[in-house]
Order: structure tokens, then C-alpha cells, then sequence
């Protein structure tokens, strides 16, 4: 359905990014029982959680049968210098990261034929699933998670990190929905002030313009406030802002800032989100706000922000009144 939320991974145009593994070739499942080379490492594989675009995800547990997620890469897809700097990359920036609505980051380390990184479980899935099941948000639901991930988000900004694919696929929830930021495989470090990034990456919905049409100048910090422009519009709507049938016309509409919000309720989102959506939706990046100001913003006083969100609200909008 062309009108079904989507959060793909894909190339943008000229630079696509490269995949990591073949994904035409399923690569074996790792072992039922997870070690490093020396052994101080024990895990057992239990069950698998998803793959992304070069690695499988599978519950495990310890010997203490404490349950984590871990992400398994073969070394086969890593033969290249390239594939082995970004994972390394990955790695780098993750393990640096310690903020409640993000992936905990807990270990990595090499068995025989996979690199494996244990990361903290998120057993509810992510944003992405739960918002196909409830098809929109109401919009006290849409202010907690808007301020637990401006708050992970501005965390990462203030350690120099962007995380550049900031989308529902990537926001996982705990057992008590709230937010975790997930999967730093586009991050990058910003190393000195006023470097820019020059990689075209990110998924097409969530792209900001600068990425794919400022590319000389290259981009920066407000790639991430543009993408929580698209995911405030999402949780609200219930479909990303620019989406249509094929990448190009998604970009075209990009560059033209061309979206509209459905007009009749329920769909239609309150005055002050739409306000708040298009102050953040600003081409320029030097014009969007600061992530401090968006939180200041008229919509999150407007109406409750719950203290936490009931787990019913896994198949229904909770009752706010
Ligand atoms: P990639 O970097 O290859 O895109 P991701 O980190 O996005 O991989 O993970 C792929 C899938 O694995 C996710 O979409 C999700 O279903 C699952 N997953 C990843 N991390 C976790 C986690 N910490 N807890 C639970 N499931 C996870």
C-alpha cells in the first residue's frame, strides 16, 4: 500500500551506501551457544529479534540467564577495509553512549566466525511495529516519546555524535514503552567545531534536504533535528510526511518541502503540532531550532505529557480523560 508507513533503509541517489552483507545469501545461524575465542564470554541464543541491513539480532542469555539482545555480523562481511572501518565506527561511537533512552551498549567480541555486539534487550519491538498496529498516535502519546527522544538526541549532540537515521525502525521500546535510540550504524563523530559530513546517507524518507541537495557544504547536527520533525509527523499522522511510490518523487518532494496534513479528524493533528512540525520542517538547517527550543514549544504545554504510557496502548489509544 502506497500509503503504508515505511522505514526501509535505502540508497540515496548518487552515493548509495554499501551494503555490508550479500542479502541474497541467508549466511548460517550463529551457534546455539555464543563464546569468544577464550571462553569468557558465554551466551545462549534463545531467539531471533531482526535483521537490518548487515546484521542479525537474537535474544540470548547469560549464564545467569539474564536476557540481552546481540548482533551478529560475519566476518565474511567484513573482508573489506571499508566494511571493517564502519563497523569499527559503530562500535566506537556506541560504546561511548550511556543515556536511558538509548541502546545500552554492553560488550563485543569475536568467535569463530562472527563479531557479536550484546546490546541492552528491547523486548517490545520498535516504534515502527507498534505504530502499524495502532495505526496514529494520540498526541499525549506523541509528547512522551517526542521528549525522551529529543532528550537522547540532545544527549548525543552534546558528546559531539549525530546519529543520522533517526527514524521509527530505530526508536525500540522497553518493557515499560519507553524509548530507546537503537542502531548507530550511520553515526558519525563530529571531530572539530564546524566540520561537516559529506556522506549521502539515511533513509529517504527521513533524509534532511541539505544531505542530498547541499551536498558541497556538506551537513551536520540539524540532519537529526530535521528527522524528529518527520517522526513527529509520523506518530501524529501516521504516515511519513514526503512519502510516495518511488525514492525519486520522495526526494523531489523533499527539495519542493511539498507535505500537507489530512484535514478531516481524527487525522487531523491539532493546530499547534502542525505549527511546530513546520517550524522544525525549515529547508534551511541554520533556520530549524534548537532541540531546547522545540521542547520550549506551545504543543508540549498545550496538553498533558503522560509521566509514562500504560502497556494497553500496545493495541489501543490510551484513555486520556
Ligand atoms: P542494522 O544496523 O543491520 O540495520 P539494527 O540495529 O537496526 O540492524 O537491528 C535490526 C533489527 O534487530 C531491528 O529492526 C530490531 O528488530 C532488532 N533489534 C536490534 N536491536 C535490538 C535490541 N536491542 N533489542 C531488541 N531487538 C533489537
Amino acid at each position: 500500500h502506497p500509503l503504508a508507513p515505511t522505514d526501509t533503509n535505502a540508497a540515496a541517489p548518487h552515493s548509495p551506501p554499501l551494503p555490508r552483507q550479500n542479502s541474497k545469501t541467508t549466511p548460517p545461524s550463529p551457534p546455539k551457544f555464543i563464546s569468544d575465542k577464550l571462553g569468557r564470554h558465554q551466551f545462549h541464543r534463545v531467539g531471533f529479534l531482526g535483521e537490518g541491513g548487515f546484521a542479525r539480532v537474537y535474544e540470548v542469555k547469560d549464564s545467569l540467564n539474564k536476557r540481552f539482545a546481540c548482533k551478529v555480523v560475519t566476518m565474511s562481511s567484513l573482508k573489506t577495509k571499508k566494511a571493517k572501518t564502519k563497523l569499527y565506527a559503530e562500535i566506537k561511537i556506541h560504546r561511548s553512549l550511556f543515556h536511558p533512552n538509548i541502546v545500552t551498549f554492553i560488550d563485543c567480541f569475536e568467535g569463530d566466525d562472527n563479531v557479536y555486539m550484546t546490546l541492552e534487550l528491547c523486548p517490545s519491538g520498535s516504534l515502527m511495529d507498534l505504530l502499524r498496529r495502532r495505526k496514529r498516535f494520540t498526541e499525549p502519546e506523541a509528547r512522551f516519546f517526542m521528549v525522551q527522544l529529543i532528550g537522547a538526541c540532545h544527549y548525543m549532540h552534546g558528546q559531539s555524535v549525530i546519529h543520522r537515521d533517526l527514524k521509527l525502525g530505530n526508536l525500540f521500546l522497553d518493557a515499560n514503552m519507553n524509548i530507546k535510540v537503537g542502531d548507530f550504524g550511520l553515526a558519525a563523530l563530529i571531530e572539530s567545531p564546524g566540520e561537516r559530513k559529506k556522506t549521502i546517507c539515511g533513509t529517504p524518507n527521513y533524509i534532511a534536504p541539505e544531505v542530498l541537495f547541499d551536498t558541497a557544504s556538506g551537513h551536520s547536527f540539524e540532519v537529526d533535528t530535521w528527522s524528529i520533525g518527520v517522526i513527529l509527523y509520523t506518530l501524529v499522522v501516521g504516515r511519513p510526511p514526503f512519502q510516495t511510490k518511488d525514492v525519486k518523487a520522495i526526494y523531489q518532494r523533499i527539495r519542493l518541502n511539498d507535505y500537507t496534513f489530512p484535514s478531516p479528524p481524527p487525522a487531523s493533528p491539532s493546530v499547534p503540532s502542525r505549527n511546530l512540525i513546520g517550524d522544525i520542517l525549515t529547508p534551511d538547517p541554520q533556520q530549524r531550532p534548537p532541540l531546547l527550543a522545540i521542547v520550549a514549544h506551545e504543543w508540549f504545554t498545550m496538553g498533558p505529557v503522560p509521566p509514562y504510557i500504560p502497556t494497553s496502548a500496545h493495541d489501543a489509544p490510551p484513555d486520556w480523560s
